[in-house]
């Protein structure tokens, strides 16, 4: 019987994770996975990366009682301010927690891939604060759809290379990024933005983000005289606020878990980013783990209306998650996610992420009790989705 959903020493959660990377990579690798707990584990890195989180990010977020919302669905409805952040979103959390990791590295020089420009957002951010090189890899397809978030990144110094092989997008990017670290892994640290990714990279991850998780602890502890919720809910594009709101409460199965998956137009349309779903096991980006493939194995393109959700696998801890039953899986259409988009707007004053707006969607879905504590990840904020909406709603 396992007793932990959290990782094995060998970098395994249950059948999923591990390391399966080109020997080319194995030096970069190895340079983590020997140092990256004692680093951050330290009492002086911990005490750096608590007050950049609260000075910078402006941590601890408020964990803010929904009434109207809670009201209507005749239950308790937290929810967990990310959105709140420096940046807009839960992604600085990471990028904050990587830099100050790549400086005790000795590292001069940071690489990133970015998809919609939210990571290569956060992650520029983190260089100017730390005055280090950043070199931001992106498809060229995605640079043109992403202008405002490119002329961010610009605008924080970095330096943006479009990736114009294959289809031009974020797995193109991935393919460059992890070029330029093959050929610089002396310098240059590379600051992957989920959950994802070879082994360390989802136990780091999830340990920077586990400050969410911890926080909730605490502020239930005050505001309803116990430290955990019934329910935990969050959406999965790789799966990083999910693991942060999971990670204290994995082992504690009184604390229901609800992973949210973009469905896009539909399981079965083609047009879908429902991984656990449409997903086999199989190797993406260093890691096994569920991911959308073709009968020989091909990643299949993955869609979803809102940037964030768009990719074609999950994370290891959630692969895991969902086969063990530890967490149930729910998949949301796009226009499930835009209506909850308006209705979190119009109810509660507060505009999501699209990404975000997909985990309200499940109040649709599910029956919770008058006295369940229900806590979402509210990760992001949806100023950067405002054209969307825009187009949407006809606004
Ligand atoms: C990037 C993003 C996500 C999806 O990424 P995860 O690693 O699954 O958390 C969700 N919400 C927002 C607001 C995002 O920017």
């Amino acid at each position: 019987m396992k007793t932990s959903y959290n990782i094995d020493k060998n970098g395994f959660y249950g059948d999923f994770g591990g390391a399966f990377i080109p020997e080319m990579m194995h030096a970069n690798i190895e340079e983590l996975r020997k140092k990256y707990v004692s680093l951050i584990t330290r009492k002086s890195f911990t005490k750096e990366f608590d007050e950049l989180l609260k000075n910078y990010v402006g941590r601890p977020t408020p964990l803010y009682f929904a009434k109207r919302i809670s009201e209507k669905y005749n239950t308790r409805i937290y929810l967990k301010r990310e959105d709140l952040c420096h940046t807009g979103a839960h992604k600085i959390n990471n990028t904050i927690g990587q830099i100050l990791l790549a400086q005790k590295l000795g590292k001069k020089r940071i690489i990133a891939e970015t998809g919609a420009g939210q990571h290569g957002v956060a992650t520029a951010t983190v260089c100017a604060l730390m005055g280090i090189e950043c070199v931001i890899y992106m498809g060229e397809v995605d640079i043109k759809r992403q202008s405002p978030n490119v002329a961010r990144m610009k605008m924080l110094g970095a330096e943006v290379i479009p990736a114009k092989s294959g289809s031009k997008t974020l797995k193109d990017a991935t393919n460059e990024a992890i070029r330029d670290w093959i050929k610089n892994p002396v310098d240059t640290h590379y600051i992957i933005g989920s959950v994802v990714g070879p082994h360390p990279y989802p136990d780091m991850v999830a340990r920077f983000q586990s400050v969410i998780g911890f926080e909730i602890k605490d502020q239930l502890k005050s505001l309803e005289n116990r430290d955990y919720p019934d329910y935990l809910i969050a959406c999965v594009g790789g799966g990083s606020n999910a693991a942060g709101i999971f990670y204290p409460f994995l082992d504690n199965k009184k604390v229901n878990i609800v992973c949210v998956e973009a469905e896009g137009k539909g399981v079965n349309s083609g047009y879908s980013a429902a991984t656990t779903s449409l997903g086999k096991e199989g190797i993406i980006h260093g890691s096994k783990t569920l991911l959308m493939q073709s009968k020989d194995g091909q990643i299949t393109e993955p869609y979803s209306i809102s940037a964030g959700l768009d990719y074609p696998g999950i994370g290891p801890m959630h692969a895991n998650l969902y086969k063990t039953g530890r967490g149930k899986f729910i998949s949301i259409n796009d226009n499930e996610a835009m209506d909850w988009g308006l209705n979190l707007s119009v109810s509660e004053g507060i505009i999501p992420a699209i990404e975000t707006a997909h985990a309200f969607a499940v109040l649709d879905h599910m029956k919770f009790k008058k006295d369940d504590i229900v806590v979402f990840n509210c990760s992001g904020r949806g100023d950067k989705d405002l054209d969307t909406y825009i187009d949407f709603f006809k606004l």
